[in-house]
Parts: structure tokens; C-alpha cells; sequence
């Protein structure tokens, strides 16, 4: 049968996955090629992987495990994971040695301010060993040790995640303000700038109508296989973001963890999203490129919009990656007692480590390519492009110093999906049900 010029099915587009003969294409390969000059009619593309990684707070996690033998103690009132607060429930747990716990990804370690649940997540993931503390209501003290794989039931929820683009922060005062939107003091005369946001890689960027994405859209979360189970909190039709589940035993540790921001830790969270394209409508939003996605510049104090740039200014030419040369590092802080790097605790991920013996310690795997190293490093030992931008008014140009969004890990993600949809292990799923975004919060 001749496919139509003007609609396709999702089982249309599924046989055509199923007989080889699919076209996938990632966002910004799609973007790359409208850069250059190329034109694209329906029939050229049949499905676009988009994903978004960046800070997002709204995602916790439910774990349920046994943790002593029935009858050990009466009840749990208190329990800690690796020294982060876990909220004891939904369900009770008397007398059976089984805790149902919530852990909000944005709680902060009892004992380490700068280590959070993002931390003890990807810790799991990695199959790494946690304490857990449980205080009885009869004020006994109980530990035990666990990992993921003693841990039967392990699924992360976002009630508040993968926001279509989101914003960047200046502060155009005289006095430096604490944010969450910096992982230090955010300097006051538009001395800097921060921003969250993939642009035409995001997932509602390319399907804002919510034409295939809804209640049920199958995607990867953090690379597991999950689902969009409706709108994410606050959500409007102009800021909408998704709700979703998936199960953290088939996650990827390289897409998620914490983030340490001015008010304390943070969670990473990475969404890839399959987009099949169904009309020529949903073409027009899946060609838009950077240049054409606008990025409000918000006052960081109060979140009011001041000026309005595209993620162009921030995304093209500059550099996603940021580079790392041992060979200029300056050993800076070597009078120091403790021989510490200034970007070892700085940076917000802790990638970054100086050993006294093997001397400076990058984890590529672990960096989120923030950028926050580059203006401090004195040696020129990180390095990347972050880019500088005109502000009408402003009389100099306002670097990035910071970004919350990590391109070149949403890239990578949105190519895993792709591929896994060419080798047949991720199939295209119709939503049940409809999100319909509200006008107004
Ligand atoms: S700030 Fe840069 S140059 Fe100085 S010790 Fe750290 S990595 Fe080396
Ligand atoms: S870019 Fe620098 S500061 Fe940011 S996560 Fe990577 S090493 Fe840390």
C-alpha cells in the first residue's frame, strides 16, 4: 500500500521498524542537516529520538527490602540510607522486617551537606554497598548493609521532570544571591549567566501538540525502559513538564546523580523520548532548530523575564564537552596541607579528586559538563567554550560560568534509544491516554 504524504500510523511506522526499512534520525541530526541546508519532506523521517538530561528535583525513588528477620522490632519510625533520610511508608511495616520507603532525590546526607539522593541513586545503580539505619519507635538502633540486588523492588518516579526547555538566571543586582539555579554565590552585575535547557534536542519541543507523547509513552529514564504516567507537577501548556516511572535496576549510572547547587543537593535525571513523526505538523516543530527555540533570561531573585535569547546563544558554537589536559594543570594549591585542587570542591559533581599520591583524579564518566571548572581552573586543565552573551542595555557580554543541562549527555541517550529501536528492543507504544496541560497552574 502507498503511504500517504500527509499522516502516518504509529503501527504504520512500527511495521516499517519491524521490516527494517525504518528512518530514525536524532534531533540533532535532524538540526545539523537543516543547518546545512537541507530540506525535509514527511516520507524522509519516520521517527526522531529527542532526550533532555539536567537537574530535576521532582524524581524520587520507592524501595522496598527486607531489612532484619520478622519480629526483630516492633516498627521502623526513622530509617537513613547511606545517612540520607528515607521517609518510612506509604504502607506500615510492623513486626514483618520489610520497609516500604520514599527517598525525595533532593535530601541531603545527616552527616555530608554535599552529599545527597542523586548520590546514593546512581551509588545503587552502580551496585555499590549502603548502610541503612533504622531508629524502632521503641528507640532501638538497627543497621544493615544492601545493594540493589537485595532490593527487589527499586523504581524511580519523576513527578516533575523532563520540562519543555526551561530558563536562564542573571542577577542584575549589586550583591551576590544564593541559588539554587548556581552551585556557588551568583555574582550580581550581570557578571554571569546560568541556563537549563537541550533545546531541539528536547522531548516536548519536538512534540508540543502531545501527539504521541502521552499517558503510557513508553521511554528511558536514566536508560531503563519506563513510561510517562501523565503531566508533571505545576505543569501549564506553556511550561509543561512530564510525569514518569522506571524501574532503577536496568538504569545506566552515567546518566544520572547528584548536583550540587547553592541550596544544597540536587538530582540528575536523563529522558529519551521516540518520537514518531505522524503529520507534517509535528515536521515543522521537529525542524525548528536552536535558533528558533526561545530562552527567557529571568532575574535570579525573583524569577521575572528581562530579556529573551534562543538556545542558539547558547548551544551553537560552543563547546558541549568540557576538556580535560592533566599536562597544564599548575598543581596550584600544593602549599596547601591538604593539596587540594580549587576545582575539587567546587565542582558540583565531585568528579574532580586530588589524591596525594596519583595526584589529580578526573571522572569523565561522572562529569556533567556544567562548565563551573573553566572559569576557575587556572591552568587551563578544563576547558570549554561556554559561550557569551549580548544583553541589550548591558555593557559587556555576560559569560555562561554554569549550565544545568548537559547536551552532550542527552545526546548520547537520545542515540542509545535510537539504536535500541533499529536492533528491535525498544518498540513504539501509543499512548492509553491524553495529557492535557492546564492554562493556568
Ligand atoms: S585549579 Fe586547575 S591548574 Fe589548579 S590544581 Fe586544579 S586542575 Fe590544576
Ligand atoms: S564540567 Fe567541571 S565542574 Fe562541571 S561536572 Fe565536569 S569537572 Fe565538574
Amino acid at each position: 500500500m502507498e503511504e500517504s504524504t500527509s499522516h502516518r500510523t504509529f503501527s504504520e511506522i512500527q511495521g516499517k521498524i519491524d521490516r527494517g526499512e525504518v528512518v530514525i534520525l536524532t534531533a540533532q541530526e535532524i538540526c545539523d542537516r537543516v543547518r546545512d541546508g537541507e530540506t525535509f519532506e514527511l516520507r524522509d523521517i519516520d521517527v526522531v529520538t529527542t532526550a533532555t538530561s539536567a537537574l530535576m528535583s521532582g524524581t524520587y525513588a520507592v524501595l522496598s527490602f527486607k531489612v532484619a528477620e520478622p519480629d526483630t522490632f516492633t516498627k521502623a519510625a526513622k530509617v537513613w540510607i547511606n545517612s540520607v533520610p528515607a521517609q518510612v511508608g506509604p504502607c506500615p511495616n510492623e513486626r514483618i522486617g520489610i520497609l516500604d520507603l520514599i527517598v525525595l532525590g533532593t535530601e541531603a546526607s545527616k552527616i555530608d551537606p554535599g552529599y545527597g539522593a542523586g548520590d546514593l541513586f546512581r551509588e545503587l545503580v552502580l551496585g555499590k554497598k549502603v548502610l541503612v539505619e533504622i531508629e524502632t519507635d521503641e528507640g532501638q538502633t538497627l543497621t544493615s548493609f544492601t545493594t540493589l540486588k537485595q532490593i527487589p523492588h527499586a523504581m524511580l518516579h519523576a513527578s516533575r521532570n523532563a520540562f519543555k526547555n526551561y530558563l536562564a538566571f542573571v542577577n542584575p543586582g549589586k550583591v551576590a544571591v544564593s541559588t539554587i539555579f548556581h552551585s556557588e554565590m551568583m555574582k550580581g552585575n550581570y557578571e554571569e549567566m546560568t541556563f537549563c535547557g537541550c533545546g531541539e534536542l528536547n522531548p516536548l519541543e519536538n512534540d508540543p501538540e502531545l501527539k504521541t507523547i502521552g499517558i503510557g509513552t513508553k521511554v528511558l529514564i536514566n536508560g531503563a525502559q519506563g513510561f510517562v504516567t501523565g503531566p508533571g507537577t505545576r505543569s501549564t501548556a506553556d511550561k509543561p513538564n512530564l510525569a514518569g516511572v522506571a524501574d532503577m535496576h536496568k538504569m545506566n549510572p552515567e546518566f544520572m546523580g547528584g548536583f550540587t547547587t547553592g541550596h544544597g543537593p540536587d538530582i540528575i535525571t536523563t529522558w529519551a523520548v521516540a518520537i514518531p513523526v505522524l503529520d507534517k505538523e509535528m515536521l515543522t516543530h521537529i525542524l525548528k532548530t536552536d535558533a528558533q527555540i526561545p530562552l527567557k533570561v529571568v532575574d535570579v531573585r525573583n524569577r521575572k523575564p528581562i530579556f529573551e535569547i534562543t538556545y542558539a546563544d547558547v548551544w551553537n558554537k560552543t563547546n558541549h564537552e568540557v576538556k580535560f589536559k592533566r599536562e597544564l594543570c599548575l598543581k596550584c594549591d600544593l602549599s596547601h596541607v591538604e593539596n587540594l585542587c580549587p576545582v575539587e570542591n567546587l565542582c558540583p559533581v565531585k568528579a574532580v579528586k586530588w589524591d596525594t599520591e596519583k595526584g589529580l583524579q578526573f571522572d569523565r564518566e561522572r562529569c556533567f559538563n556544567c562548565g563551573l571548572c573553566v572559569s576557575r581552573c587556572k591552568g587551563g586543565t578544563f576547558f570549554a567554550y561556554l559561550g557569551s552573551i549580548e544583553l541589550e542595555g548591558v555593557n559587556h557580554k555576560v559569560p555562561v560560568t554554569l549550565r544545568q543541562s548537559d547536551r552532550m549527555t542527552a545526546l548520547k541517550a537520545a542515540q542509545d534509544l535510537k539504536l535500541q529501536i533499529q536492533k528491535g528492543q525498544f518498540k513504539i507504544t501509543e499512548p492509553v491516554g491524553k495529557i492535557n496541560f492546564p492554562d493556568k497552574p
